[in-house]
């Protein structure tokens, strides 16, 4: 059998600007990896939005040949944006290749037609597709037909988490950002998250061998340093932090991490910016969500303001070179506008942060994957809203739309309106107008600049860097798929 992997990656729309991503989906390196491991020839085609078509449809009929047995993956993102580029892309090759079968994973719901699809794999579950392409027994997971869809069990973690073991052949470049997760799960359950694993007492961690192998084996080939760690929360227990402690340890050069961070667990656990510090993890996006003391009750997160500002303070003071983002979220019950307006001022006051920014609570009803559901979603009204238009998902357009909703002092339209005045302020006050994702993504593509020349100017440069980059990578991998 030969197996190829295709997945895109989507523009950045950052506050600077759009930009190219540069940072490759792991899950999708993590298959064919999985897939070599049973002797199957097994690669990747990444960006492949933008591949010249007809290069990409060539340098695919080149690498299957003459083999009968045929699959192509496609790993898609969360909403089913490149479905029809799919589909066009499948019935031209099967005009040369009519053998060829088609899996589509990766995605959290069933997407629209798929009619031109053999096989879905939703969610994570790469333990399935291992027992399919060993042609084992699968249908103790099928949840529906036609085409046969399977997904592990719900709440049960049954995959591993992923620190993928790149190859010469993979063409990565030290200008891309490579994600590892240092564990699956998180053990809390915040009201307004739909994490899978979430809720999970014992997250599952990585292996420390295959963290060090995968990040030397990124090094050595491709130069690579960067690291966004994927996990949702890395600091929920210390075990994660002392994992890349003791990675960082045995590496022959110096990472430098970025990763989701609560700053109200690093309130309770004053320790926990030394672990930080002692692997590098120098890029810190904390959900904050709201400073309000009367929201964090509810939404099961957040401490006393006062002890996230002083968290903050020690983080700045101690930590000097972390770049750290704060995200928040409007429209959530108990808050009230001018806290919101009061804690947004300290911050850019006393410059807690180098970044911040806010989006508007989004409420989904029609979810078909009660998994994703967060427990708001679940149960508006416990928790103080009144759903007043129910949104249909459209996913032939663009995946999730969210419900219109009112609480005791805001409502979706409103909320918004502050968002954009609240974003929009950040933006124009703080060191940076990114946030610690993009911020790892764009050093990365340009280093050696000090964080504030980072900015909307920079963009042109960061686009060339990452078009330079990615047209090696194409010509490239499209030798390699034909032979040369
Ligand atoms: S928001 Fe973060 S900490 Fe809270 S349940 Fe979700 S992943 Fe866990």
């Amino acid at each position: 059998m030969k197996f190829l992997v295709l997945s895109d990656l989507h523009i950045r729309h950052t506050r600077g600007g759009s930009i190219k991503n540069n940072s490759r989906g792991i899950g999708a390196y993590y298959v064919t990896q999985k897939a070599r491991e049973l002797g199957i020839d097994a690669t990747n085609i990444d960006y492949f939005l933008d591949w010249p078509y007809d290069l990409l449809i060539d340098s695919i009929r080149h690498f299957f040949g003459d083999e009968k047995e045929c699959l192509i993956g496609y790993s898609g993102s969360i909403d089913a944006s490149g479905t029809e580029y799919y589909r066009k892309l499948t019935q031209d090759l099967k005009k040369d290749l009519p053998q060829l079968k088609v899996m589509l994973g990766g995605f959290r719901e069933p997407q629209g037609d798929s009619t031109w699809v053999d096989i879905m794999l939703i969610g994570r579950c790469t333990n399935i597709l291992i027992d399919y392409l060993q042609g084992k027994d699968i249908s103790e997971y099928q949840i529906f037909d036609n085409p046969p869809g399977y997904r592990n069990p719900l709440g049960v973690i049954v995959d591993d988490p992923v620190a993928p073991i790149i190859q010469k052949n993979d063409f990565w470049d030290s200008k891309e950002l490579m994600t590892i997760e240092t564990a699956l799960g998180c053990k809390f359950n915040c009201t307004f998250c739909g994490y899978d694993y979430r809720n999970n007492k014992k997250p599952k961690l990585n292996n420390i061998e295959t963290v060090i192998e995968s990040m030397q084996t990124a090094y050595d080939i491709a130069g690579i340093t960067n690291f966004f760690l994927a996990d949702d929360t890395i600091n929920e227990v210390d075990n994660k932090l002392e994992l890349l402690g003791e990675a960082k340890r045995a590496l022959t050069f110096e990472p430098d991490l970025m990763s989701f961070v609560r700053l109200d667990i690093m309130g309770a656990k004053p320790h926990q910016l030394d672990l930080m510090q002692e692997c590098n993890l120098r890029g810190h996006f904390y959900g904050i969500e709201s400073l309000n003391s009367n929201v964090t009750k509810t939404i099961k997160k957040g401490g006393k303001p006062e002890r996230n500002f002083d968290t903050m303070r020690r983080v700045k003071k101690e930590f000097p070179e972390a770049f750290t983002y704060g995200n928040f979220v409007i429209g959530l019950t108990g808050d009230d506008k001018e806290d919101i307006w009061k804690h947004a001022n300290t911050i850019v006051d006393e410059q807690l942060l180098t970044s911040a920014g806010a989006t508007t609570l989004r409420l989904y009803s029609n979810l078909v994957n009660d998994e994703i559901k967060s427990e708001l979603d679940k149960d508006p009204a416990k928790y103080g809203y009144t759903i007043l238009d129910q949104r249909t998902i459209d996913w032939d357009n663009i995946g999730y739309q969210s419900d219109n909703w009112e609480t005791d002092w805001t409502n979706r339209t409103d909320a918004d309106l502050l968002m954009r005045d609240l974003d929009k302020f950040y933006a124009e006050r703080l060191e940076s107008l990114f946030t610690a994702h993009e911020f790892w993504s764009i050093k990365t593509l340009l280093p050696g600049l000090p964080t504030k020349d980072y900015n909307s100017s920079s963009m042109p440069l960061l686009a060339r860097s990452q078009q330079k980059m990615m047209n090696k990578y194409i010509h490239n991998k499209s030798m390699f798929l034909k032979g040369k």
